[in-house]
Order: structure tokens, then C-alpha cells, then sequence
């Protein structure tokens, strides 16, 4: 390093003006790297980055605290009630860990940032939706098909408080909506993977005076964001993309910022009572995956296209193994809208279709065989992790046609997943020959 004359180092004798922290006091808190480079960085770099100013030790990986519960001041005069702020880490204060914890705050201020809205998680994308039906409390939802957990939820709250169910594709149905109703549109749907036009619903629920909540579950950033169309709440299984790993459970809602303030504080005192938080670990093992959110789901998605594309060329060929065994296909890129480019489906999804698709085979018997036939997709249910899963999904949804398979695709090599699921074809013809 060099020094003065005086055999000080030569950064103490810059003169006081020209330093910039002298002129600029540094911004710390969820802005301070927008501060810093003057713009908004990219998902890829919010992922690793957002959470930085919650930082206040050398560590680089975060550290998993399981405390439930934090000590007060040692100040009598700083005791509050319902108030621990530590001004040595003044974004790091917690309570007691139903309110709030560091890994499970952590978790929220990157999903804060990847989602474009303030987030909370929960202990499971039931426990998320469960929570935002309890703080909106509509009379009626319009809900779809999709995942038919969300319809168990809607019961228990039918048994609770009469909440009517009303079918969100039947125009009837959607008229008989009131102000302060739920119009709850899940895209991509489970489990065939079609896209679902935002903006068609959040034109209905203007006209109708009805909140629009969304379960993104299956296109989480950077594929779609529902805040662009105006939706209110967005839900995601947090077990899905943003865990990635089939290792945790989790839930989030995130809210449209513009209505951040009376909402936010609402969700999280109910969210205190009810209870549904999620685990240390869960918030610590979310973090760690959020790392590589960008990575992986455009990889899946990128996967997915290519073999939801030679599977279709080859369904629609007519000839060879797969148009003997499979009848049809359903993925958002199959819609008609996908190949226009100035459609809705183009605009609500530029950067691709989503890692979930589904396969009808020609019947149920060729549909229960296949997966055991499979070497790297695994037979078990759920989607959004690293490993490819084929579902027969009759084993976890008795509302689904028994020829129906669902893939959710990983991050394996897409050929070896095609080859994979080549040879089950042939597995198929040969055992049933
Ligand atoms: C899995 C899933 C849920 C439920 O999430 P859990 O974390 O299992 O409670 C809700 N919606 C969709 C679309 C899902 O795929």
C-alpha cells in the first residue's frame, strides 16, 4: 500500500471532501444495492444480493438460527412492548419466532425482491392460500379446475363461514361475484400446464368490485410477473420452484405494492395468531435455493420446451414408438396463442412456458406402466425440483382422467430425459406385446 511522506497511509490524507462517503451518507436497507448502481440489477443478481443488508456478520453463507425466542434489551428503559429493535442489527430484530425469525426473514426479503411485491411465507402453499382466504374473507370465490387442494381449503371455510365455491369458466357463475369477492385463477394449471389470460380476469374484476389473487406456483419469476396484470395476491407453493430440491414445504403470498401498507401489517398479525410459519431450517434451505432460482427455472422451462416439442412432432408424425403409446399432450407452448406473438399468452409469458407439462397415453394401463419404466424421472408426486418426476396422477387427484401423466422436468440433460423416455416406450411395447 502505498504511504505519505508523513508515513501514513496515503487514503488518509484524500481531503475530506472528496471522499464520498463524507458526501453520500451510505444507504443500508432493502435499496441499498438499487442506491448503489443507480437501477434495479437483474433477478439473477437480486437472488444472491437482496438479503445482503440483513448481513451484519462476516459470514458469507447465512447462518440457521433455531432459536424461537430473542433476548430483550438489557436497558429496562428501552423495554417496549411488542418491540425488540436492536439498533446493532437494525433489519436482524426478532421476538419470538412465530412472529418472526432471521433465516424465515431472510427467505422473505429475497422472495421481496424476485416477486416485485412485500412477501410473506407460511408453512405450506395450503397454509399461504389458507391465510390470504382468512384476510381477504370473500362471500364467494370463482375458482377453476387446477390443484384440488385449494378446493379442500375452500371447504373448510364453507363448513366455518357458508364461502360459496363458484366455477371460474362459467360466465354465470362469474356474474354472480360481489364487491369484495375472490376471483382466484391459477397459472400455469395444474396438472396440465396451460396459461390462464390475467388481464381477461383482472378486467372481470374490476367489473365486478373483486379482488384477483393468482397461484404462480407454476411460473415463478422469470418466467411471468402477475403484478404487471394487476393481480392483488400472489400465491406460490414455496415447496415447488422456490424450495427446488424436494427437501422443504413452504407458502407465499406476496402483495401487489401498492397495496403493501394496511395489507402487510393484516397478514402478519393474523399470520401470528393462525400460526402458520415456517420452520428455521425451511427459511435457511429457501434462501439456498433462491440462489439459483434463475438458473434452474429457466433451465427446466428451456428443458421442457425441447421435449415438449419432439414428443408433439412425434405424436403428430403418426409413426413410431411414441404416437404408438401416446395420444396426446398439453403444455402452455401447445396453445394456440403461443404462436402469436402479439398475444396475451406471449405477454404474460416472454420467457418461456413453464417446466410442467402433461401426456394423455392411449389408456390408463400404458399410463400406470410408464413411470416404472423410467430410469431418471421418478414416479412420485409434486414438481419444481432439480429431479425430473412423472406423476400417474390418478395416484394423488381422483378428479383426472386415468390416462393422464404429469412430468415436472429438472435439471438433467434434456436428451437424456428424451432418450429415458424413449426407452420406457419401448419397455411399454415390448412388456405388453
Ligand atoms: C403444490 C401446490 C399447491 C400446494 O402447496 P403445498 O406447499 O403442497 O401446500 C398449491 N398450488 C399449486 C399449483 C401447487 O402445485
Amino acid at each position: 500500500m502505498a504511504t505519505s511522506d508523513s508515513g501514513a497511509p496515503a487514503a488518509l490524507a484524500v481531503p475530506e471532501h472528496d471522499s464520498p462517503a463524507a458526501t453520500v451518507p451510505p444507504v443500508t436497507g432493502p435499496n441499498q444495492l438499487a442506491a448503489a448502481f443507480g437501477k434495479t440489477l437483474s433477478l439473477a443478481s437480486r437472488s444472491v444480493h437482496a438479503d445482503d443488508y440483513i448481513n451484519n456478520h462476516q459470514a458469507v453463507a447465512p447462518p440457521l438460527h433455531v432459536s424461537t425466542t430473542f433476548r430483550y434489551s438489557r436497558n429496562p428503559d428501552d423495554l417496549k412492548q411488542w418491540d425488540n429493535h436492536n439498533p446493532a442489527a437494525p433489519y436482524d430484530s426478532h421476538m419470538y419466532s412465530r412472529d418472526s425469525a432471521p433465516n424465515t426473514t431472510r427467505l422473505e426479503a429475497i422472495l421481496t425482491s424476485v416477486l416485485g411485491g412485500p412477501a410473506l411465507t407460511y408453512a405450506s402453499g395450503l397454509a399461504a392460500f389458507h391465510a390470504m382466504m382468512v384476510f381477504l374473507n370473500p362471500k364467494r370465490i370463482a375458482i377453476g379446475g387446477g390443484y384440488h387442494g385449494c378446493h379442500g381449503v375452500i371447504k373448510v371455510l364453507h363448513k366455518l363461514n357458508g364461502l360459496e365455491q363458484l366455477e371460474i369458466e362459467d360466465d354465470a357463475d362469474l356474474a354472480r361475484l360481489q364487491k369484495g369477492d375472490i376471483i382466484h385463477v391459477e397459472t400455469p394449471l395444474n396438472p396440465t400446464g396451460e396459461a390462464r389470460d390475467l388481464a381477461y380476469y383482472r378486467r372481470k374484476a374490476d367489473e365486478l368490485g373483486c379482488y384477483l389473487t393468482v397461484d404462480a406456483t407454476f411460473a415463478p419469476p422469470p418466467l411471468q410477473n402477475p403484478f404487471e396484470f394487476g393481480v392483488d395476491v400472489v400465491m406460490h407453493s414455496g415447496t415447488k420452484y422456490f424450495g427446488g430440491h424436494s427437501d422443504m414445504l413452504s407458502g407465499v403470498l406476496a402483495v401487489r405494492p401498492d397495496r403493501a401498507g394496511g395489507w402487510m401489517q393484516g397478514l402478519r398479525e393474523e399470520r401470528l395468531v393462525i400460526g402458520g410459519v415456517m420452520g428455521s431450517l425451511e427459511g435457511w434451505l429457501g434462501v439456498r435455493s433462491l440462489r439459483t432460482l434463475e438458473l434452474r427455472v429457466t433451465r427446466q422451462s428451456e428443458s421442457a420446451q425441447r421435449l415438449v416439442d419432439w414428443l408433439s412432432s412425434e405424436v403428430n408424425g403418426g409413426k413410431g414408438l411414441v404416437s404408438e403409446t401416446v395420444l396426446k399432450l398439453q403444455h402452455a407452448s401447445l396453445q394456440p396463442e403461443a404462436a402469436d406473438e402479439t398475444s396475451w399468452l406471449r405477454k404474460q409469458m416472454p420467457n418461456g412456458f413453464g417446466p410442467v407439462f402433461s401426456i394423455w397415453m392411449k389408456s390408463e394401463e400404458l399410463a400406470k406402466r410408464l413411470p416404472s419404466k423410467l430410469h431418471l424421472f421418478q414416479h412420485a408426486t409434486s414438481l419444481g425440483g432439480v429431479e425430473s418426476l412423472i406423476e400417474w396422477r390418478a395416484m394423488t387427484d381422483k378428479s383426472v382422467d386415468r390416462k393422464l401423466l404429469r412430468v415436472s422436468i429438472g435439471v438433467e440433460g434434456w436428451e437424456d430425459l428424451r432418450d429415458d423416455l424413449l426407452q420406457g416406450f419401448q419397455a411399454l411395447k415390448d412388456e405388453l406385446a
